[in-house]
Protein backbone atom coordinates (compact mmCIF):
# COMPACT_ATOMS: atom_id res chain seq x y z
CA UNK A 1 0.00 0.00 0.00
CA UNK A 2 2.59 2.57 0.82
CA UNK A 3 4.33 2.34 -2.60
CA UNK A 4 0.97 3.42 -4.14
CA UNK A 5 0.43 6.43 -2.07
CA UNK A 6 2.69 9.03 -3.64
CA UNK A 7 0.91 8.21 -6.68
CA UNK A 8 -2.66 8.42 -4.88
CA UNK A 9 -1.04 11.58 -3.78
CA UNK A 10 -0.52 13.14 -7.14
CA UNK A 11 -3.20 12.07 -9.35
CA UNK A 12 -5.45 14.00 -6.49
CA UNK A 13 -3.67 17.02 -7.12
CA UNK A 14 -0.61 16.87 -4.76
CA UNK A 15 1.20 18.69 -7.55
CA UNK A 16 4.75 18.95 -5.89
CA UNK A 17 4.85 15.01 -5.28
CA UNK A 18 5.49 14.71 -9.04
CA UNK A 19 8.62 16.49 -9.38
CA UNK A 20 9.97 15.42 -5.83
CA UNK A 21 9.18 11.92 -6.72
CA UNK A 22 8.58 8.65 -5.29
CA UNK A 23 11.72 6.79 -5.38
CA UNK A 24 12.38 2.92 -3.59
CA UNK A 25 12.47 1.35 -0.45
CA UNK A 26 14.64 2.54 2.15
CA UNK A 27 18.09 0.74 1.15
CA UNK A 28 20.53 -1.35 2.68
CA UNK A 29 22.84 0.33 4.55
CA UNK A 30 26.42 -0.73 3.70
CA UNK A 31 28.79 1.99 4.24
CA UNK A 32 31.65 1.28 6.74
CA UNK A 33 31.94 3.20 9.87
CA UNK A 34 35.01 4.54 8.91
CA UNK A 35 32.91 6.67 6.00
CA UNK A 36 30.64 8.16 8.59
CA UNK A 37 30.50 11.82 9.64
CA UNK A 38 32.77 12.40 7.04
CA UNK A 39 31.95 14.85 4.10
CA UNK A 40 35.22 15.19 1.76
CA UNK A 41 35.18 18.19 -0.53
CA UNK A 42 36.97 16.84 -3.35
CA UNK A 43 34.56 17.93 -6.27
CA UNK A 44 33.77 15.89 -9.72
CA UNK A 45 31.26 17.08 -12.35
CA UNK A 46 28.61 15.02 -13.62
CA UNK A 47 25.48 15.99 -15.01
CA UNK A 48 22.39 15.89 -13.12
CA UNK A 49 18.33 15.89 -14.25
CA UNK A 50 15.46 18.02 -12.88
CA UNK A 51 12.02 17.78 -14.85
CA UNK A 52 13.63 15.61 -17.25
CA UNK A 53 16.04 18.19 -18.59
CA UNK A 54 19.92 17.78 -18.00
CA UNK A 55 22.46 20.41 -16.14
CA UNK A 56 26.04 20.30 -14.97
CA UNK A 57 26.52 19.28 -11.12
CA UNK A 58 28.77 19.58 -9.02
CA UNK A 59 29.40 16.59 -6.68
CA UNK A 60 31.05 15.56 -3.63
CA UNK A 61 31.28 12.59 -1.04
CA UNK A 62 28.99 12.94 1.85
CA UNK A 63 29.39 9.42 3.67
CA UNK A 64 31.32 7.73 1.32
CA UNK A 65 28.06 8.65 -1.09
CA UNK A 66 27.83 10.86 -3.95
CA UNK A 67 26.07 13.76 -3.14
CA UNK A 68 25.54 17.59 -4.75
CA UNK A 69 27.71 20.19 -3.15
CA UNK A 70 25.74 22.29 -1.47
CA UNK A 71 23.17 19.71 -0.17
CA UNK A 72 26.52 18.06 0.97
CA UNK A 73 27.11 21.04 2.84
CA UNK A 74 23.91 21.39 4.17
CA UNK A 75 24.18 18.08 5.36
CA UNK A 76 27.02 18.14 7.24
CA UNK A 77 26.07 20.78 9.17
CA UNK A 78 22.78 19.19 10.10
CA UNK A 79 24.62 16.41 10.54
CA UNK A 80 27.09 17.53 13.24
CA UNK A 81 23.94 19.29 15.10
CA UNK A 82 22.68 15.68 15.13
CA UNK A 83 26.04 14.47 16.46
CA UNK A 84 26.44 17.38 19.50
CA UNK A 85 22.65 15.54 20.07
CA UNK A 86 23.69 12.58 20.07
CA UNK A 87 22.34 11.15 17.02
CA UNK A 88 24.06 9.77 14.09
CA UNK A 89 22.96 10.46 10.94
CA UNK A 90 24.24 8.91 7.63
CA UNK A 91 23.81 9.02 3.70
CA UNK A 92 22.49 5.76 2.56
CA UNK A 93 21.80 7.30 -0.89
CA UNK A 94 22.53 10.90 -2.51
CA UNK A 95 23.08 11.35 -5.88
CA UNK A 96 22.67 8.80 -8.35
CA UNK A 97 23.64 8.97 -12.01
CA UNK A 98 20.93 8.54 -15.49
CA UNK A 99 22.71 5.14 -15.35
CA UNK A 100 21.59 4.24 -12.17
CA UNK A 101 18.38 5.78 -12.06
CA UNK A 102 17.45 4.06 -15.09
CA UNK A 103 18.36 0.99 -13.32
CA UNK A 104 16.41 1.04 -11.01
CA UNK A 105 13.15 2.50 -12.98
CA UNK A 106 13.95 -0.76 -15.46
CA UNK A 107 13.47 -2.69 -11.60
CA UNK A 108 10.35 -1.23 -10.64
CA UNK A 109 8.69 -1.52 -14.32
CA UNK A 110 9.78 -4.90 -14.81
CA UNK A 111 9.71 -5.82 -11.44
CA UNK A 112 13.03 -7.75 -11.91
CA UNK A 113 14.96 -5.88 -8.75
CA UNK A 114 15.21 -3.96 -6.03
CA UNK A 115 12.30 -5.40 -4.45
CA UNK A 116 10.13 -4.28 -7.53
CA UNK A 117 10.03 -0.66 -5.51
CA UNK A 118 8.62 2.38 -6.96
CA UNK A 119 11.06 4.84 -8.64
CA UNK A 120 10.72 7.64 -10.40
CA UNK A 121 11.50 7.94 -13.77
CA UNK A 122 14.68 8.97 -15.11
CA UNK A 123 15.33 12.33 -15.12
CA UNK A 124 12.77 13.11 -12.70
CA UNK A 125 14.43 12.11 -9.36
CA UNK A 126 15.72 14.96 -6.91
CA UNK A 127 18.31 11.93 -6.77
CA UNK A 128 19.23 13.21 -9.95
CA UNK A 129 18.87 17.05 -8.97
CA UNK A 130 21.12 16.38 -6.56
CA UNK A 131 18.44 17.42 -3.65
CA UNK A 132 17.85 13.87 -2.65
CA UNK A 133 19.64 12.35 0.41
CA UNK A 134 18.59 8.86 1.53
CA UNK A 135 19.01 8.96 5.14
CA UNK A 136 19.51 6.21 7.80
CA UNK A 137 15.91 6.47 9.52
CA UNK A 138 15.87 2.84 10.73
CA UNK A 139 18.72 3.82 13.19
CA UNK A 140 17.95 4.87 16.78
CA UNK A 141 16.82 8.17 17.23
CA UNK A 142 17.55 9.15 13.43
CA UNK A 143 13.81 9.92 12.49
CA UNK A 144 12.73 11.53 15.36
CA UNK A 145 15.85 14.05 15.37
CA UNK A 146 15.07 14.83 11.86
CA UNK A 147 11.36 15.33 12.40
CA UNK A 148 12.31 17.89 15.42
CA UNK A 149 15.39 19.52 13.28
CA UNK A 150 15.56 19.00 10.05
CA UNK A 151 13.53 22.18 8.97
CA UNK A 152 16.10 23.94 11.05
CA UNK A 153 18.39 22.73 8.33
CA UNK A 154 16.40 23.51 5.64
CA UNK A 155 15.69 19.47 5.12
CA UNK A 156 12.35 18.52 4.76
CA UNK A 157 10.75 15.06 3.95
CA UNK A 158 8.87 15.01 1.19
CA UNK A 159 8.07 11.56 -0.11
CA UNK A 160 5.36 10.49 2.44
CA UNK A 161 5.66 6.61 2.21
CA UNK A 162 9.47 7.21 2.88
CA UNK A 163 11.01 8.31 5.67
CA UNK A 164 14.24 8.59 4.41
CA UNK A 165 14.34 10.70 1.82
CA UNK A 166 14.85 14.02 2.40
CA UNK A 167 15.65 16.67 0.48
CA UNK A 168 17.55 20.01 0.75
CA UNK A 169 16.42 22.83 -2.11
CA UNK A 170 18.01 25.94 0.63
CA UNK A 171 17.95 27.24 3.51
CA UNK A 172 19.39 26.79 6.87
CA UNK A 173 22.24 27.99 8.69
CA UNK A 174 24.60 27.93 5.62
CA UNK A 175 28.56 27.03 6.37
CA UNK A 176 29.85 23.57 5.42
CA UNK A 177 32.71 22.20 4.90
CA UNK A 178 32.80 22.20 1.07
CA UNK A 179 34.06 25.92 0.12
CA UNK A 180 30.77 27.68 1.47
CA UNK A 181 31.47 31.10 2.93
CA UNK A 182 31.56 32.27 6.47
CA UNK A 183 28.01 34.12 5.41
CA UNK A 184 25.82 31.85 4.30
CA UNK A 185 26.23 31.51 1.17
CA UNK A 186 27.45 28.44 -0.79
CA UNK A 187 30.10 28.18 -2.93
CA UNK A 188 28.22 28.50 -5.79
CA UNK A 189 26.35 31.44 -4.72
CA UNK A 190 29.68 33.29 -3.82
CA UNK A 191 31.10 32.52 -7.35
CA UNK A 192 27.99 34.18 -8.80
CA UNK A 193 28.68 37.05 -6.96
CA UNK A 194 32.50 37.31 -7.74
CA UNK A 195 31.73 37.75 -10.91
CA UNK A 196 30.27 41.18 -10.41
CA UNK A 197 32.64 42.02 -7.88
CA UNK A 198 30.91 41.45 -5.12
CA UNK A 199 30.52 39.12 -1.98
CA UNK A 200 28.08 37.28 -1.18
CA UNK A 201 26.13 37.39 2.67
CA UNK A 202 22.96 35.31 3.09
CA UNK A 203 22.51 34.47 0.04
CA UNK A 204 22.34 37.66 -1.87
CA UNK A 205 24.61 39.55 -3.59
CA UNK A 206 26.44 41.96 -1.18
CA UNK A 207 29.85 43.74 -0.10
CA UNK A 208 33.03 44.29 -2.45
CA UNK A 209 31.62 46.19 -5.18
CA UNK A 210 28.28 46.19 -4.05
CA UNK A 211 25.91 47.51 -1.42
CA UNK A 212 26.19 46.12 2.24
CA UNK A 213 28.71 45.51 4.46
CA UNK A 214 29.51 42.02 3.06
CA UNK A 215 28.96 40.60 6.27
CA UNK A 216 26.02 38.48 8.26
CA UNK A 217 24.74 39.94 10.81
CA UNK A 218 26.18 37.18 13.02
CA UNK A 219 29.26 37.60 11.99
CA UNK A 220 29.48 41.05 11.95
CA UNK A 221 28.95 40.31 15.75
CA UNK A 222 31.28 38.13 16.54
CA UNK A 223 33.47 40.46 15.16
CA UNK A 224 31.95 43.37 17.75
CA UNK A 225 32.42 40.95 20.45
CA UNK A 226 36.39 41.89 20.20
CA UNK A 227 35.28 45.76 19.49
CA UNK A 228 36.09 45.20 15.77
CA UNK A 229 33.46 46.08 12.59
CA UNK A 230 33.24 43.82 9.64
CA UNK A 231 33.81 43.97 6.23
CA UNK A 232 33.58 42.37 3.14
CA UNK A 233 34.06 38.75 5.30
CA UNK A 234 36.18 40.11 7.57
CA UNK A 235 37.25 41.53 10.88
CA UNK A 236 38.27 44.94 9.85
CA UNK A 237 38.27 48.80 11.23
CA UNK A 238 37.42 49.14 15.12
CA UNK A 239 39.67 47.56 16.88
CA UNK A 240 40.51 45.16 14.12
CA UNK A 241 43.04 46.32 11.03
CA UNK A 242 41.93 47.70 8.41
CA UNK A 243 39.48 50.55 7.45
CA UNK A 244 36.25 49.12 8.23
CA UNK A 245 34.81 49.60 4.89
CA UNK A 246 34.13 47.91 1.79
CA UNK A 247 35.45 48.60 -1.31
CA UNK A 248 32.48 50.38 -2.43
CA UNK A 249 32.40 52.43 0.43
CA UNK A 250 35.75 53.50 0.26
CA UNK A 251 35.38 54.38 -3.75
CA UNK A 252 32.03 56.48 -2.82
CA UNK A 253 33.70 57.86 -0.38
CA UNK A 254 36.33 58.38 -2.23
CA UNK A 255 34.62 60.34 -4.77
CA UNK A 256 33.58 62.72 -2.74
CA UNK A 257 36.98 63.75 -0.99
CA UNK A 258 36.74 61.76 1.73
CA UNK A 259 37.78 58.52 3.53
CA UNK A 260 36.10 55.98 4.57
CA UNK A 261 36.61 54.47 8.53
CA UNK A 262 33.63 51.74 9.86
CA UNK A 263 31.48 51.81 6.88
CA UNK A 264 31.35 56.02 7.21
CA UNK A 265 32.71 58.69 5.20
CA UNK A 266 35.43 60.33 7.07
CA UNK A 267 38.59 62.70 6.92
CA UNK A 268 39.94 63.51 3.82
CA UNK A 269 39.69 67.27 1.75
CA UNK A 270 35.66 66.64 2.41
CA UNK A 271 34.48 64.69 5.75
CA UNK A 272 34.47 65.36 9.64
CA UNK A 273 36.49 62.89 11.63
CA UNK A 274 40.54 61.90 11.69
CA UNK A 275 39.91 59.50 8.63
CA UNK A 276 41.35 56.72 11.50
CA UNK A 277 40.20 53.69 12.88
CA UNK A 278 40.34 53.08 16.82
CA UNK A 279 43.22 50.85 15.95
CA UNK A 280 44.85 53.17 14.05
CA UNK A 281 44.71 56.15 16.21
CA UNK A 282 45.57 53.93 19.24
CA UNK A 283 48.74 52.50 16.86
CA UNK A 284 49.67 55.68 16.55
CA UNK A 285 48.92 56.96 19.82
CA UNK A 286 51.58 54.60 21.25
CA UNK A 287 54.30 56.19 19.61
CA UNK A 288 53.07 59.50 20.47
CA UNK A 289 51.67 60.43 17.31
CA UNK A 290 48.43 61.37 16.10
CA UNK A 291 46.40 59.46 13.33
CA UNK A 292 45.38 61.18 9.75
CA UNK A 293 43.46 59.48 7.37
CA UNK A 294 44.92 56.07 7.95
CA UNK A 295 48.61 57.27 8.76
CA UNK A 296 49.92 58.37 11.25
CA UNK A 297 50.82 62.51 11.37
CA UNK A 298 50.89 65.21 14.07
CA UNK A 299 51.97 65.13 17.79
CA UNK A 300 55.59 63.96 17.84
CA UNK A 301 55.48 62.65 13.89
CA UNK A 302 55.71 64.68 11.41
CA UNK A 303 53.03 66.77 9.41
CA UNK A 304 50.24 68.33 11.94
CA UNK A 305 48.15 65.87 12.66
CA UNK A 306 44.93 67.56 10.84
CA UNK A 307 43.13 66.44 7.85
CA UNK A 308 43.06 68.41 4.83
CA UNK A 309 39.48 69.58 6.04
CA UNK A 310 40.32 70.27 9.38
CA UNK A 311 43.47 72.04 8.18
CA UNK A 312 41.00 73.85 5.63
CA UNK A 313 38.29 74.73 8.08
CA UNK A 314 40.94 76.13 10.59
CA UNK A 315 42.79 78.38 8.14
CA UNK A 316 39.30 79.71 7.21
CA UNK A 317 38.62 81.08 10.51
CA UNK A 318 42.46 82.57 10.49
CA UNK A 319 44.08 79.61 12.82
CA UNK A 320 46.19 76.75 12.15
CA UNK A 321 45.74 73.15 12.80
CA UNK A 322 47.25 71.05 14.86
CA UNK A 323 46.39 67.27 16.01
CA UNK A 324 42.29 67.78 14.59
CA UNK A 325 42.07 71.17 16.67
CA UNK A 326 42.40 74.87 14.99
CA UNK A 327 45.51 76.18 17.13
CA UNK A 328 47.54 79.74 16.53
CA UNK A 329 47.29 81.39 14.02
CA UNK A 330 45.65 85.54 14.37
CA UNK A 331 42.91 83.96 15.72
CA UNK A 332 43.28 81.16 17.52
CA UNK A 333 44.74 80.20 21.35
CA UNK A 334 47.39 77.93 21.52
CA UNK A 335 51.27 77.80 18.99
CA UNK A 336 49.98 76.34 16.72
CA UNK A 337 52.76 73.72 16.84
CA UNK A 338 52.82 70.21 17.03
CA UNK A 339 55.42 68.27 19.73
CA UNK A 340 57.26 67.72 17.47
CA UNK A 341 57.86 71.19 16.05
CA UNK A 342 58.24 72.43 19.49
CA UNK A 343 60.47 69.88 20.41
CA UNK A 344 62.77 70.30 17.26
CA UNK A 345 62.54 74.09 17.63
CA UNK A 346 63.90 73.42 20.93
CA UNK A 347 66.78 71.81 19.78
CA UNK A 348 67.32 75.30 18.43
CA UNK A 349 67.10 77.51 21.61
CA UNK A 350 63.83 78.67 19.62
CA UNK A 351 59.64 78.35 20.29
CA UNK A 352 57.73 76.89 17.87
CA UNK A 353 55.00 79.31 16.65
CA UNK A 354 52.46 78.26 13.56
CA UNK A 355 54.87 75.44 13.12
CA UNK A 356 57.96 77.65 12.33
CA UNK A 357 61.06 78.18 14.60
CA UNK A 358 60.38 81.47 15.97
CA UNK A 359 62.01 83.82 19.12
CA UNK A 360 64.71 82.65 21.23
CA UNK A 361 67.62 82.22 19.09
CA UNK A 362 65.62 82.22 16.03
CA UNK A 363 64.50 85.50 14.11
CA UNK A 364 61.61 86.56 14.98
CA UNK A 365 59.12 87.24 17.94
CA UNK A 366 58.39 83.59 19.14
CA UNK A 367 54.50 84.42 19.13
CA UNK A 368 51.74 84.11 17.38
CA UNK A 369 49.73 86.87 15.81
CA UNK A 370 46.74 86.26 18.40
CA UNK A 371 49.26 86.17 21.29
CA UNK A 372 50.91 89.29 20.13
CA UNK A 373 47.05 91.17 19.45
CA UNK A 374 46.49 90.02 22.75
CA UNK A 375 49.61 91.14 24.45
CA UNK A 376 49.36 94.46 22.81
CA UNK A 377 45.76 94.80 24.23
CA UNK A 378 47.50 95.17 27.79
CA UNK A 379 50.05 97.55 26.42
CA UNK A 380 52.83 94.88 26.17
CA UNK A 381 54.68 93.52 23.62
CA UNK A 382 55.08 89.45 22.89
CA UNK A 383 58.31 87.64 23.46
CA UNK A 384 58.59 83.58 23.15
CA UNK A 385 54.84 83.35 24.01
CA UNK A 386 54.91 85.52 26.53
CA UNK A 387 53.43 89.21 27.31
CA UNK A 388 56.72 91.35 27.73
CA UNK A 389 57.90 94.63 27.98
CA UNK A 390 55.64 98.05 27.78
CA UNK A 391 52.97 97.60 30.69
CA UNK A 392 54.81 94.31 31.18
CA UNK A 393 57.85 93.08 32.90
CA UNK A 394 60.82 92.63 30.42
CA UNK A 395 62.30 94.50 27.66
CA UNK A 396 59.89 92.96 25.06
CA UNK A 397 63.08 91.71 23.29
CA UNK A 398 63.96 87.64 22.37
CA UNK A 399 67.31 86.87 23.47
CA UNK A 400 68.18 87.11 19.55
CA UNK A 401 67.06 90.57 19.27
CA UNK A 402 68.85 91.68 22.45
CA UNK A 403 72.02 90.15 20.60
CA UNK A 404 70.92 91.46 17.80
CA UNK A 405 71.16 95.12 19.24
CA UNK A 406 74.38 93.89 21.51
CA UNK A 407 76.22 94.26 17.79
CA UNK A 408 75.19 97.59 16.80
CA UNK A 409 76.12 98.97 20.34
CA UNK A 410 72.43 99.82 21.52
CA UNK A 411 69.73 97.88 23.42
CA UNK A 412 66.66 96.10 23.11
CA UNK A 413 62.99 97.46 23.45
CA UNK A 414 59.97 95.90 22.09
CA UNK A 415 61.67 94.52 19.87
CA UNK A 416 63.43 97.25 18.38
CA UNK A 417 67.12 98.50 19.18
CA UNK A 418 67.20 101.58 20.69
CA UNK A 419 70.25 103.91 22.01
CA UNK A 420 70.17 105.35 25.40
CA UNK A 421 68.65 108.06 24.23
CA UNK A 422 65.57 106.55 22.82
CA UNK A 423 66.24 106.77 19.02
CA UNK A 424 65.54 103.60 16.84
CA UNK A 425 68.95 102.61 15.39
CA UNK A 426 67.87 99.19 13.86
CA UNK A 427 65.57 96.37 13.74
CA UNK A 428 67.33 93.18 14.89
CA UNK A 429 66.87 90.26 11.95
CA UNK A 430 63.67 90.54 10.92
CA UNK A 431 64.24 87.49 8.40
CA UNK A 432 61.34 85.01 7.36
CA UNK A 433 61.13 82.57 10.81
CA UNK A 434 63.20 79.18 10.15
CA UNK A 435 60.76 76.35 8.87
CA UNK A 436 60.62 73.89 11.78
CA UNK A 437 62.98 70.78 10.83
CA UNK A 438 61.31 68.08 9.42
CA UNK A 439 62.97 64.29 8.29
CA UNK A 440 60.28 64.28 5.91
CA UNK A 441 59.25 60.54 6.71
CA UNK A 442 56.45 59.12 8.57
CA UNK A 443 57.93 57.08 11.97
CA UNK A 444 56.91 53.21 10.64
CA UNK A 445 55.58 51.32 13.54
CA UNK A 446 57.39 48.39 14.12
CA UNK A 447 55.82 45.35 14.26
CA UNK A 448 52.34 46.99 11.80
CA UNK A 449 52.06 45.84 8.49
CA UNK A 450 49.07 48.42 8.19
CA UNK A 451 45.24 47.33 7.43
CA UNK A 452 45.22 44.00 6.20
CA UNK A 453 43.09 41.48 5.34
CA UNK A 454 42.04 40.02 8.78
CA UNK A 455 41.09 35.82 8.51
CA UNK A 456 37.56 36.12 9.56
CA UNK A 457 38.06 33.11 11.49
CA UNK A 458 41.04 34.43 13.64
CA UNK A 459 39.50 37.46 15.46
CA UNK A 460 41.81 39.96 16.68
CA UNK A 461 42.46 40.20 20.62
CA UNK A 462 40.03 41.83 22.88
CA UNK A 463 41.73 45.55 23.27
CA UNK A 464 43.12 46.13 26.45
CA UNK A 465 43.12 50.03 26.63
CA UNK A 466 40.14 52.19 27.36
CA UNK A 467 37.47 53.51 24.88
CA UNK A 468 38.78 56.63 23.30
CA UNK A 469 37.40 60.02 24.65
CA UNK A 470 37.11 61.31 21.24
CA UNK A 471 34.00 61.25 19.53
CA UNK A 472 35.45 60.67 16.07
CA UNK A 473 36.34 57.41 16.45
CA UNK A 474 38.60 56.53 13.76
CA UNK A 475 42.08 54.45 13.40
CA UNK A 476 43.89 51.70 11.17
CA UNK A 477 46.89 50.92 11.63
CA UNK A 478 49.48 52.83 9.64
CA UNK A 479 49.35 53.39 6.35
CA UNK A 480 52.98 53.61 4.23
CA UNK A 481 52.33 49.59 4.13
CA UNK A 482 53.16 48.81 0.37
CA UNK A 483 50.19 46.72 0.81
CA UNK A 484 47.90 49.26 1.08
CA UNK A 485 48.75 51.22 -2.02
CA UNK A 486 48.92 48.24 -3.81
CA UNK A 487 45.06 47.45 -2.44
CA UNK A 488 44.79 50.89 -3.92
CA UNK A 489 46.12 50.49 -7.18
CA UNK A 490 44.27 47.74 -7.60
CA UNK A 491 40.70 49.43 -6.31
CA UNK A 492 41.66 52.04 -8.89
CA UNK A 493 41.90 49.73 -11.62
CA UNK A 494 38.96 47.59 -10.87
CA UNK A 495 36.90 51.28 -10.56
CA UNK A 496 38.42 51.97 -14.37
CA UNK A 497 37.05 48.65 -15.40
CA UNK A 498 33.69 48.83 -13.82
CA UNK A 499 30.63 50.33 -15.65
CA UNK A 500 30.11 53.72 -14.75
CA UNK A 501 26.77 52.63 -12.75
CA UNK A 502 29.11 50.95 -9.91
CA UNK A 503 30.92 54.02 -9.47
CA UNK A 504 27.95 54.58 -6.95
CA UNK A 505 25.79 57.44 -5.29
CA UNK A 506 27.80 60.57 -3.63
CA UNK A 507 28.18 61.49 0.09
CA UNK A 508 28.17 59.92 3.09
CA UNK A 509 27.12 56.70 3.77
CA UNK A 510 26.40 53.90 6.33
CA UNK A 511 24.84 51.03 5.45
ZN1 LIG B 1 15.25 8.79 -1.92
Amino acid sequence: MRTFLPLVLALIGCGPLIDREADEAEPLQFFSSSEQGLVTCAERQDTGYRSGAAFAITVVSADGKPAERDTANAYAVMQQAAANDGVSIAVVSGFRTMAEQQHLYGCYINCSCNSCNLAAQPGYSNHQSGHALDLNTSAPGVLNWLSAHGAAFGFSRTVPSEAWHWEWWGGGPGGGPCGSTADHCTSAEAAGCGQYGCGCVDHQCNGIFCPGTGCSAQHAADCGAFGAGCADGACAGGTAPGSGCTAKETLDCGSVGCGCVDHQCNGGVACAGTGCTWRETHDCAAFGVNCVDHQCAGGFGTGNGCTAKETTDCTAQGCGCVDHACSGGNACSGSGSTARNATDCGGLGCHSVDATCSGGSCPGSGCTGKQTTDCAAQGCGCVDEVCRGGWCEGTGCTARQALDCGNVDAGCSMGRCVTQTGTVVATPDAGAPMPAPDDGGLPVLPGDSGPTEVDPNVLPPAPVEAAPTRLELVRGGCSAAPGVWLLGLLLWARRRRAPSGWRGRAGPSRR
